[in-house]
C-alpha cells in the first residue's frame, strides 16, 4: 500500500531557524551513518525513516561514504524516497556531504573543487535527486587553501546542486575564516555540524561562540554519544544488538570502561529525578545551547526515534538540573 504520512506529523515538533538563516530544522534529525547500509534490513530502514518522518522529523543526514559500503546508505534512501518519500520531497531537508575517502587515486578524498562537485554529483544520483537542501564539507583540509574550498561549495550552491552550505568538523578558528570568506562570496552558509555530547564538551569554548557570533546554526551529530548516553549499556552488559558488540563503527566495547559506566549511572539518576529517560537528558542537554538548532541522532530502531521526539517536547532542563549534571561532569 502506498505510504501516506501521519495527518498530524507537524503536531508537537519544534522548527528552530538555523542560525540567523530562513531556514527551519526539525529540532530532532535523523543521521543514516549506521543501520542503512547495504547489510541492513531494508524494511527496518523503512520502519525507522517512516516513523521519523510521521513525527515531524524532516531532517535527513547522509555523506557519500556511510554504509558500508561507502555510498550504500545514498542508496537505501533513494529507494526509501522513490518508495515512500518522493511525494513529501519539499516538505524534506535532505543533506549530505563529502570529505573523507570516497573512491581511490587523489581525487575522492579531502577538500578540492575537483572532488567536491564530482563527489555531489554521484551522490545525487544515488538518491535519484536533482539538488539536496545541505552540502557539508565533511571535515577540513590542511593541504587545498580554505578559499579553494568554500568557492568549491559556492559553485555547488550556485550551479543548483545545493540550496546552503554547510561545514562539518571545523574547529572555531577555521570556522570563523570560512564564514569570512563565504560571505565575501555571498554563498548562504547556514550551518556547521559537529560533534557535542555530555562527554564531548569542547565546542563550548572554541566553536559555539563562533557560531552565535556569525549567525550559523549548529547541528550536533551523536548528542548520545553513539548510544553511550543512554540505558544501553547502563546494566554492564554489552546487548548483542547493540552498536559497540556490532562489527561496524568507532564504538568498542573497551569504550564502556567502570568509570564512564559510573558516570552514565549517575547521570541516569539525575534523569529519572527529572521524569526523563538518559537519552531524553543527553539531549536536552544539548539544546540547551541557544546556537543548537537541532540534535542528530543515529536509531537501530524506531522507538528511539521516538524516545528522541518526545525528549525536544518536554521542558527545557531546569537550572538545578543542569548544576547537578555539572557536577557529575565535572564542569
Ligand atoms: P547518537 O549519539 O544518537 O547514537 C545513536 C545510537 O544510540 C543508536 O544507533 C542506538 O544505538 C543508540 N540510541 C539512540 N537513541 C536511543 C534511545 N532512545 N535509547 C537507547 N539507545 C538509543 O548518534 P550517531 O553517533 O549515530 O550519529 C548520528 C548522526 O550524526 C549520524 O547518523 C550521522 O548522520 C551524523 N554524524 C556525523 C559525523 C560527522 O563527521 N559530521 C560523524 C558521526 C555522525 P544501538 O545501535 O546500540 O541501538
Amino acid at each position: 500500500m502506498m505510504y501516506q504520512a501521519a495527518a498530524d506529523r507537524y503536531g508537537s515538533m519544534p522548527y528552530p531557524h538555523c542560525g540567523r538563516s530562513g531556514l527551519r530544522l526539525s529540532a530532532v534529525s535523523l543521521g543514516l551513518w549506521h543501520n542503512f547500509g547495504g547489510n541492513d534490513d531494508f524494511d527496518r530502514q523503512r520502519w525507522i525513516v517512516r516513523t521519523a518522518f510521521d513525527n515531524g522529523v524532516t531532517c535527513f543526514d547522509l555523506a557519500n561514504n556511510y554504509g558500508p559500503p561507502p555510498g550504500s546508505a545514498e542508496e537505501n534512501f533513494g529507494r526509501l524516497l522513490a518508495r515512500d518519500l518522493k511525494p513529501y520531497r519539499d516538505e524534506m531537508v535532505v543533506c549530505t556531504k563529502a570529505g573523507y575517502t570516497m573512491w581511490p587515486g587523489p581525487y575522492g578524498d579531502w577538500g578540492s573543487r575537483k572532488y567536491l562537485v564530482a563527489s555531489l554529483d554521484q551522490s545525487l544520483k544515488r538518491m535519484g535527486l536533482d539538488y539536496v537542501d545541505i552540502f557539508y564539507h565533511h571535515r577540513p583540509d590542511p593541504n587545498t587553501p580554505l578559499e579553494e574550498t568554500m568557492a568549491a561549495l559556492d559553485t555547488i550552491v550556485r550551479s543548483g546542486r545545493a540550496l546552503y552550505a554547510g561545514i562539518s568538523n571545523y574547529d572555531g578558528e577555521r570556522t570563523a575564516a570560512a564564514a569570512a570568506e563565504l560571505r565575501r562570496l555571498g554563498t548562504p552558509f547556514v550551518i556547521h555540524q559537529m560533534r557535542y555530547n555530555m562527554l564531548v564538551r569542547q565546542p563550548e569554548t572554541d566553536l559555539l561562540p563562533v557560531l552565535e557570533r556569525e549567525g550559523i546554526g549548529g547541528i550536533a551529530f551523536s548528542p548520545l554519544a553513539q548510544g553511550l548516553l543512554t540505558d544501553r549499556y547502563l546494566g554492564g552488559a554489552l546487548p548483542p544488538d547493540s552498536r559497540a558488540a556490532g562489527s561496524v563503527g568507532f564504538l568498542k566495547p573497551e569504550h564502556i570502561t567502570p568509570e564512564r559506566l559510573a558516570t552514565i549511572a549517575a547521570l541516569n539518576e539525575i534523569a529519572r529525578t527529572g521524569g526523563r529517560t538518559l537519552a531524553q537528558l543527553a539531549l536536552a542537554w544539548v539544546r540547551r545551547q541557544p546556537s543548537i538548532a537541532s540534535v542528530l541522532i543515529g536509531a537501530s530502531k524506531p522507538q528511539q526515534v521516538l524516545d528522541a521526539v518526545k525528549a525536544v517536547q518536554m521542558a527545557p532542563l531546569a537550572g538545578d538540573e543542569i548544576a547537578a549534571v555539572e557536577a557529575i561532569l565535572g564542569g
